[in-house]
């Protein structure tokens, strides 16, 4: 059995479902899709844009003129924080509950053009500094437990506005990724008597296959059961719970990394990286959550070049995921990149 080029299963420990590693896969031809490259330079200010300062939002709303980042509450926000009780129970098979919550968007910057790639460090920190505020005072909110920090980047993952910004959605429950995670961590703690995430990551800083970068406080690399072709799980080396434990010096570093991370992803097909990217931290329910360790989950959607594309269809939508390139290839292919923006910005 040689991993690098026979068909197996790896465990994914985080959310305790398993993925299909095809490594053989990766000579076949593909005749499937290809996606428009997007070439075009985006320009600093954009009239037409709902995020840009001074513009107005629907429903009339006008953005002030904001010179650094700028928070306000969704325009058509998924939850609202006045949902009346209710619940819905037909013998386990028709099961409701109502569900409180919050939506709140978070700009960057003011400038149209910039991605995380590109922003200045220290603009950069601030988003950071915004994202712990955000955390604490919506954590701070009596029907809130989970705070959900995500951002969409690129048409391809369905980012409507190419506008630096992002998302937070605060959920009187935990989702079911963050649920999957808590019960998962919580029993790794009372099985082994230690972090799921702190074991693991001294595994990989060791055997260093799977490494991408670091810097002293945070490490980013493909996880060995990563499901997108270049995953990348974003971890603190030391055990923080959140983002709210983040000092000045740790919400710099955790800059410095998003910023190398989505740079390399830029260079790697040489196109404006395209992912889902988020934070999975200590939900927000007041309790003591000792297995809790932050991380941030890219998945890009990119295969083989800035128009291949991995579809989520078939096996994967009806059994399990599966994946062509190994982790191991992946995070070699991702280490080799510049950290330097390939269109010679930031
Ligand atoms: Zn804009
Ligand atoms: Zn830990
Ligand atoms: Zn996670």
């Amino acid at each position: 059995m040689t991993w690098s080029e026979h068909p197996h299963r790896r465990w994914n420990p985080l959310i305790k479902e398993w993925v299909l590693v095809s490594p053989q896969r990766t000579r076949r031809p593909w005749q499937g899709q290809m996606e428009r490259s997007s070439s075009v330079v985006p320009k600093v200010y954009d009239p037409d844009c709902y995020l840009c300062p001074g513009n107005t939002r629907a429903r009339g709303v006008r953005n002030p003129n904001y010179a650094s980042t700028f928070v306000f509450e969704n325009d058509f926000a998924a939850l609202q924080p006045g949902t009346p009780e209710g619940s819905l129970d037909e013998g386990g098979l028709l099961v409701a509950q109502n569900e409180k919550g919050v939506c709140r968007v978070v700009c960057f910057s003011p400038d149209h053009s910039l991605t995380i790639s590109q922003m200045t460090l220290s603009d950069l920190t601030t988003v950071i500094a915004t994202w712990a505020t955000q955390y604490q005072e919506l954590s701070a909110l009596p029907f809130i437990s989970s705070v959900l920090i995500f951002e969409n980047r690129g048409e391809m993952m369905g980012a409507s506005n190419p506008h630096p910004h992002c998302q937070i959605w605060a959920t009187e429950r935990l989702p079911n990724e963050v649920l999957k995670e808590q019960l998962a961590q919580s029993e790794y703690l009372n099985t082994h008597g230690s972090c799921l995430l702190c074991d693991y990551l001294k595994i990989e800083m060791d055997c260093r296959e799977r490494f991408i970068c670091d810097n002293r406080t945070f490490v980013a690399l493909v996880p060995f059961w990563a499901v997108w072709p270049f995953e990348i799980l974003v971890a603190p080396k030391a055990h923080i719970a959140d983002l709210d434990q983040l000092g000045e010096r740790e919400q710099r570093d955790l800059a410095d990394i998003l910023k190398r991370v989505t740079a390399r992803g830029d260079n790697l097909f040489e196109t404006l990286f395209p992912y889902t990217m988020g934070f999975h931290q200590r939900p927000a329910d007041q309790v003591s959550r000792p297995e809790w360790h932050l991380h941030a989950h890219f998945y890009p959607p990119l295969l083989r070049s800035a128009t291949i594309r991995k579809f989520m269809v078939g096996f994967e939508l009806l059994a399990m995921p599966q994946r062509d390139i190994t982790a191991e290839a992946a995070a070699a292919r991702l280490r080799d990149m510049s950290e330097s923006h390939y269109l010679g910005r930031g």
